[in-house]
């Protein structure tokens, strides 16, 4: 459904980025992989992806709390695939603390790594794309977008940041064919809710598989956390001409969290 299309994921070197490059890549679509990690492994993934589906793959390192950096990771996915028809902003990061003990540095970086780097990447993919009149910009916000927790003051700004960011952008381009939607998983199993299973079972002194049936149990009335591979066929339908009119839409996926 994708051949042809080429799309920069960013954060895609692990979890939901690594999950959704992958279910990009099984549609068709040229790969571009962008996040932190040692260079042999991600050059194993970026290898990975383009033998098992048969498609171009690149890796256009950057750190995206940074504009210049962001910037240029776009213009040379666009250098090498020739252009860009999709970008997902997903590279994020997580702190727990509660607000009067929350470092100032941390909310930096977490506003940063999360909001900032969604429009500093919006802002260089869009030109391309509203002169092809064709782009799908995709941004991983969370559940976080939509209601709180405790000791997540920084993610919670910074997610329903990007909800709000994805409306603005939707609107601007709502008579083009450039969609914005944003996409709020509840709890996925990845680095960032493993580290916070690992605190739990510390603290509580229980297993790590019981640390997280509480969490995800907590939040989610199914019980059961969402799976990379579903929010990438999410994804995959957003890239999709049947999803020409969803536009500015903050999609749940979350087992029932928000509907509570
Ligand atoms: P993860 O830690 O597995 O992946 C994060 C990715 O972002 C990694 O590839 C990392 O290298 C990259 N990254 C971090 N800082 C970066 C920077 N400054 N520049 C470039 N890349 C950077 O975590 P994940 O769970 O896959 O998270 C991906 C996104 O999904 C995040 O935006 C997160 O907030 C969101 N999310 C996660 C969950 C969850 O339960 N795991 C739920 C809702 C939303």
């Amino acid at each position: 459904m994708l051949k042809g299309k080429t799309a920069l994921v960013t954060g895609s070197t692990s979890g939901i980025g690594l999950g959704i490059a992958r279910a990009l890549a099984a549609e068709g679509a040229d790969i571009a992989l962008n996040g932190f990690g040692d260079a042999a492994e991600i050059e194993k993934l970026r290898q990975g992806i383009a033998s098992e589906f048969k498609v171009k793959t690149a890796y256009v390192p950057a750190d995206v709390s940074k504009p210049q950096e962001t910037t240029a990771m776009v213009e040379r996915a666009e250098k090498e695939f020739g252009r860009l028809d999709i970008l997902v902003n997903n590279a994020g990061i997580q702190h727990v603390a509660k607000v009067q003990d929350f470092p100032p540095e941390k909310w930096e970086a977490i506003i940063a790594i999360n909001l900032s780097s969604v429009f500093y990447g919006t802002r260089a993919a869009l030109p391309g794309m509203l002169k092809r009149n064709w782009g799908r910009i995709v941004n991983i916000a969370s559940t976080h977008g939509l209601v709180a927790s405790a000791e997540k003051s920084a993610y919670v700004a910074a997610k329903h940041g990007v909800v709000g960011f994805t409306k603005a952008v939707a609107l601007e381009t709502a008579r083009t064919g450039v969609t914005c939607n944003a996409i709020c998983p509840g709890w996925v199993l990845t680095r960032i809710l493993q580290e916070q299973i690992n605190t739990r079972a510390r603290t509580e002194k229980i297993t790590p598989e019981d640390a997280k049936h509480a969490i995800v149990g907590e939040k989610m009335p199914s019980g059961e956390a969402v799976t990379p591979e579903q929010l990438g066929a999410l994804l995959v339908f957003l890239c999709s001409d049947a999803a020409a009119q969803v536009r500015g839409a903050a999609l749940t996926m979350d087992g029932g969290w928000t509907a509570q």
